[in-house]
């Protein structure tokens, strides 16, 4: 429970921490991941924070990476040829 200011009905209210998961279809694979938002307890809609860094999308690629093993930048920075 925090107190901050709920973007939608925009009073000082508590916010209510809601861990949950969502699913993130990453190129045809299903990937589960974390989701964090808030739960405004004053108006009662649930909203991710405007300062929250968590990004889903960006977990679920990384967790797709790992799966599959693909360092992409890695890789493509060694195997491409140079042209003079
Ligand atoms: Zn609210």
């Amino acid at each position: 429970m925090i107190k901050d200011i709920c973007p939608n009905c925009e009073k000082i209210t508590t916010l209510e921490f809601i861990h949950s998961q969502t699913t993130i279809n990453v190129r045809g694979e299903s990937i589960l991941v974390e989701d964090q938002c808030f739960h405004c307890l004053e108006c009662h809609e649930t909203f991710e924070h405007p300062q929250s860094t968590h990004d889903v999308l960006e977990l679920a690629y990384r967790e797709y990476r790992l799966r599959h093993e693909i360092s992409l930048c890695s890789n493509n920075l060694r195997t491409r040829p140079r042209k003079i």
